[in-house]
């Protein structure tokens, strides 16, 4: 099914964005499409938009449950939800509980390290830059937003951070590292965008020790693991059984 949406305004890797006939918000379809690698690594993944568009879904309306302001509207159909349009800041905001990936790459630091308080990245969202990770220095010279402003995205990501790692170890997932986009919306105000979801996370289920057959997440993706859809559909049943409200589609 397809909601009753306008034409196209953008078109990402893994979404599109539709306006609306309400003002300020668009319809956002989330595709099976997977890239990763900055786009080297590509596949369609049968019913991954659908599982993404839901977990996001869930995880949106727990964060505006606990007083985190998101874009997230509604459900629209099973890949589609209406979202207020937003001016998303160029920066993939990163936080990390446990070493794993490119800080892994990057330093010495060994994957599986407990990172206590969670470390706090932010990276320049520019594919033909490779999306640069930044300096506070680097941030500031750049200018895309004030030092005040700065702040207040490292207090937000901390928060989401707090609420879905304690939401998510309930559901015997450990969250180990995720990527926010934030935006502004219409108001002026800064709430979370795009997606919560196994593309944007990295979730280990806790129910397993074995360091591959545990991750649920994208990685399985980037590492050739198998079986992505079906740990995505893991992740879906545990936040799906969790999430308070009936599904809604309008
Ligand atoms: N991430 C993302 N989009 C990106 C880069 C990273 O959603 O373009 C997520 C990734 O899935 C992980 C976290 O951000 O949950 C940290 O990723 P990392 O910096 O370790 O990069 P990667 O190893 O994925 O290249």
């Amino acid at each position: 099914m397809t909601p009753d949406h306008g034409p196209l305004l953008y078109e990402g890797k893994a979404k599109r964005v539709f306006s609306s006939d309400q003002a300020n918000m668009v319809f956002v379809e989330f595709k099976n499409d997977t890239t990763a690698f900055n786009s080297l690594k590509r596949a369609e993944l049968e019913n991954k938009g659908r599982l993404n568009c839901q977990i996001s879904a869930c995880l949106f309306e727990l964060l505006e449950k606990e007083g985190v302001p998101t874009h997230y509207q509604a459900l629209a159909a099973e890949n589609w939800m209406m979202v207020e349009l937003v001016e998303v800041i160029p920066l993939e905001v990163v936080l990390r509980n446990v070493a794993a990936g490119s800080l892994c790459k990057q330093t010495p630091i060994a994957e599986g390290t407990v990172l206590s308080p969670a470390l706090f990245d932010l990276y320049f969202k520019d594919d033909n830059l490779g999306d640069p990770l930044l300096t506070e220095d680097r941030l500031e010279r750049m200018g895309l937003v004030t030092v005040e402003q700065r702040r207040h995205i490292e207090k937000l990501a901390r928060r989401v951070n707090t609420v879905l790692t304690s939401f998510l170890e309930r559901l015997d997932l450990t969250l180990v590292d995720f990527k926010l986009e934030l935006g502004f919306n219409q108001a002026g105000a800064l709430v979370v965008a795009d997606e919560i979801s196994p593309d944007t996370c990295r979730l280990w289920d806790m129910r397993i020790t074995d360091p591959q057959d545990r991750i649920l997440d994208k990685d399985r993706f980037r590492k050739d693991l198998g079986g992505v859809v079906e740990a995505y559909g893991e992740i879906h049943k545990r936040v799906q059984e969790a999430c308070s409200k009936p599904r809604n589609y309008n």
